[in-house]
């Protein structure tokens, strides 16, 4: 079950399938990668690090993480890796919460890593430098280590958007279970098509790699190492049958290029979307400008990827009845999950009732590391409690509503801001919008918004309140505005609603002020 094998398999079927790439430029095939990964295996474990011990990755997107990964993988051990973005000491405190031996890092991270971890930390071995050349030569490991279902292979620290970090303990057969249904549920990948990697490595990209893997397909990191919609939009019709994951920040941003340039996304075959919300009106937008490429999957930390997807036939049919509705949903659970909306007593719920999504299913994570409480209120009975609030319908697609810790409860009424946001957004001056809750001495929390203006347009608030009231329920109208250039976000796209509220607690934000 040990992922590395993957590798193997595919070396020995298609050895010169060109492997891993930078831009255009093949850094190596199949028969390479797989020997790199072998020798930085055997490397680790000269260096001490045994099966079932941790092995960071802390570097913006570069073709050596995969060899690192599975490097890590081959010698048995299990890969946590960590956001570039994160501050060294934010990097230091999660290697030493999951007792790194040692971290893959870039000259980028490296040498700030050394200050924050000081002497007596784990080993940091700068892939940019001899050390990390000279594992990749060393004498390879004859084979993987043997690895079970049950063993953890990937240790991944949430984004923390809603309070500190866990780590979420990831065992090979999730990892398994994960890339089947990919293949049932998301998307079919051929020999030769090319992952582009311009979302963090570090979060769901990092998992994309192993459809691609198994498939003998190329891996391509941009030259920019991240994410930039021009370098996407000329990069993807020079190589062709390309697939991509990218959060629907990114997809807006995608779409925004592709229009203004008179392109439709040509060489782009895929694009996975997920990891947030995406509105409507930005994926009818998105399905206009560029085509049906799109893939919605909705996923967690806790069950990587794997949740649910809206199929690219969901998102292309336009001309089917419920095609809004299935398109404002994140579709119908993949193949290894189940999906129960659970009331606020546990007990599961009819369709059409909002309560808590639950799942269960080979995916499902069995822990988070060293953390038995956080474990034990996220599981219950087999299922994971995902902290997402939702309702499935009688077809078994699943409306998201929020998350739990951003449902507003007001006056003993629930508002979910997501919903707010969708209509606010259908405001020709409102580029973007994200609405919170704040304190309020007589309901408990009161509805506010953040408006980030469209270039050059100047939102009216009161015109924005009148939108409101005539789309949704008078109670769930934002009792203040606030103005932003653009919204707080973490590198993944994900907008941070902590530091949202915590403008607002400070006295920071910003009133939206009448033109
Ligand atoms: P933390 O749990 O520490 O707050 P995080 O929320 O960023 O971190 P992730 O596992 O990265 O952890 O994010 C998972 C969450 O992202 C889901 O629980 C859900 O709220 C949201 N999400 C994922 N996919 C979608 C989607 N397709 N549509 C809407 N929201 C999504």
């Amino acid at each position: 079950m040990n992922p590395a094998n993957w590798l193997v398999r595919t070396a020995q079927i298609a050895p010169e399938a060109p492997a891993l790439m930078i831009d255009e430029t093949p850094r190596g095939d199949y028969a390479a990668f797989a020997r790199a990964a072998a020798g930085i295996g055997a490397a680790l474990r000269a260096r001490g690090v045994a099966p079932g011990e941790r092995a960071a990755l802390f570097m913006p997107n570069r073709v050596e993480f995969l060899e690192a990964l599975y490097g890590i993988w081959f010698a048995g051990a299990v890969a946590a890796p960590i956001n570039a973005r994160l501050h060294p000491r934010e990097a230091a405190w999660i290697l030493e919460h999951c007792g790194a031996r040692l971290v893959f890092a870039a000259p980028q991270t490296a040498a700030a890593l050394r200050e924050a971890i000081g002497p007596g930390g784990p080993e940091i071995v700068d892939v940019a430098e001899d050390a990390f050349a000279a594992m990749r030569k060393a004498p390879p490991l004859p084979a993987p280590a043997p690895m079970t279902a049950e063993d953890p292979a990937w240790l991944f620290y949430t984004s923390g958007t809603t309070g500190r970090p866990k780590g979420v303990v990831i065992h090979a057969g999730a990892l398994m279970a994960m890339t089947l249904s990919y293949f049932a549920d998301v998307d079919e990948v051929r020999p030769g098509d090319a992952a582009l990697y311009a979302a963090p490595m570090s979060h769901g990209a990092g998992l994309y790699n192993f459809m691609h893997v198994i498939r003998g397909a190329r891996h391509v990191v941009p030259p920019s190492g991240g994410f930039d919609a021009d370098e996407i939009l000329d990069l993807a019709p020079r190589l062709g049958d390309v697939h991509m994951f990218a959060a629907p920040t990114m997809v807006r941003r995608l779409v925004d290029r592709a229009r203004a340039r008179g392109l439709r996304g040509e060489g782009l075959r895929t694009v996975v979307y997920g990891g947030g919300p995406m509105y409507l009106a930005d994926i009818e937008e998105a399905v206009a400008v560029m085509g049906p490429r799109f893939v919605q999957i909705y996923g967690q930390g806790e069950c990587p990827m794997c949740i649910t997807a809206l199929s690219r036939r969901h998102v292309a049919d336009r001309a089917h009845p419920r095609w809004r509705a299935r398109l404002a949903s994140v579709g119908r659970a993949q193949s290894a999950t189940e999906i129960r909306i659970a009331g606020p007593d546990g007990a599961p719920l009819p369709p059409g009732r909002v309560g808590e999504i639950e799942v269960r299913g080979p995916a499902v994570m069995r822990g988070y590391w060293n953390a038995p409480e956080a474990t034990a209120r996220a599981l219950r009975d087999g299922w994971l409690r995902t902290g997402d609030v939702g309702a499935l319908d009688e077809e078994g697609f699943l409306t998201l509503h929020d998350r739990s810790k951003d449902v507003v409860i007001s006056g003993g009424s629930n508002i979910y801001p997501r919903e707010v946001e969708e209509v606010l957004l259908q405001h020709p001056a409102v580029h973007e919008a994200a609405c919170v809750g704040r304190p309020h001495p007589e309901w408990g929390e009161e509805l506010v918004a953040f408006v980030c203006p469209a270039p050059g347009a100047a939102p009216d608030p009161a015109e924005l309140e009148a939108l409101c009231l005539s789309r949704i329920a008078r109670y769930k109208r934002p009792r203040a505005w606030f103005a932003l250039p653009e919204l707080p976000k973490n590198n993944y796209g994900k907008v941070l609603k902590t530091e949202l509220r915590r403008m607002l607690a400070e006295g920071r934000a910003r009133p939206l002020e009448a033109p």
